[in-house]
C-alpha cells in the first residue's frame, strides 16, 4: 500500500511520519510527475485552503486528483483538507474538489477559540484527542456523507463512502486511530 500527501504547503510531514509509525508507506505529492505512479489512497493536510487551492490548480494537479477522487481513489483530508472536498463553504465562494455533501464553515470557530484541544468519540475509533487550529466545522451533511465525530453540538468530521474528512488535526496527537481508521478504508477499496 502506498499513500500520496499533498505536499504543497501546510501540514504534510506528520501525516508521513504518523504513516510510517504504522508501517504505511507514503510519498510526496508536489507536482504531476508525483501523480503518474500508483498510489492507494491520499491525503489532504491542513494548511491555508485557498493557497493550497491556488497552487493545485497553477500545477495543473487539480482536475487529475479530482478526477482520482471521484473515481473512488480513498482520501483523507484535515483541516484545510476537508474545506478542499466540500461541496459548499458558507462563508467563501470559493469550491474545490466538492466532492463530499456537506456545507463548511471556514475559521469558523473565531478568535478567541483559533486553537484548542479536546477528546471526542469518532466512529468505531472510540474517544479520541482532537487539536483544533483555525478550524472549520461541518454545518450540515446530506446525500451520501454522514457524521462521524460532533463536538459541542457541531459535526467535525464526516465520511462519504471512501472519503473521510476531519476538521482537527489527528497527525498532530500521538493516537494512531484515525489514520488506521482511514488506511482501513483503502485496504478494503
Ligand atoms: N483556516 C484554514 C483555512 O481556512 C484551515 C486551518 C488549518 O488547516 N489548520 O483553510
Amino acid at each position: 500500500m502506498k499513500i500520496g500527501i499533498l505536499a504543497l504547503q501546510g501540514a504534510f510531514i506528520e501525516h508521513a511520519q504518523m504513516l510510517k509509525s504504522l508501517g504505511v508507506e507514503s510519498f510526496e505529492i508536489r507536482q504531476k510527475r508525483d501523480i503518474e505512479r500508483d498510489y492507494d489512497g491520499l491525503i489532504i493536510p491542513g494548511g491555508e485552503s485557498t493557497v493550497i487551492g491556488k497552487l493545485l490548480h497553477q500545477l495543473e494537479l487539480f482536475e487529475p486528483l479530482r478526477g482520482e477522487i471521484e473515481n473512488g481513489m480513498p482520501v483523507f483530508g484535515t483541516c484545510a483538507g476537508l474545506i478542499m472536498l466540500a461541496e459548499k463553504i458558507s462563508n467563501d465562494d470559493n469550491v474545490y474538489f466538492g466532492t463530499m455533501d456537506m456545507t463548511v464553515r471556514r475559521n469558523a470557530y473565531g478568535r478567541q477559540l483559533g486553537s484548542f484541544f479536546t477528546e471526542q468519540e469518532l466512529g468505531s475509533c472510540g474517544r479520541v484527542p482532537m487539536t483544533f487550529i483555525r478550524a472549520p466545522y461541518i454545518e450540515e451533511v446530506h446525500g451520501r456523507a454522514e457524521a462521524l465525530a460532533s463536538v459541542d453540538g457541531r459535526i467535525v468530521a464526516a465520511r462519504q463512502g471512501n472519503q473521510l474528512a476531519t476538521a482537527f488535526h489527528p497527525e498532530l496527537n500521538n493516537d494512531t486511530r484515525v489514520h488506521e481508521y482511514f488506511i482501513n478504508i483503502v485496504r478494503n477499496r
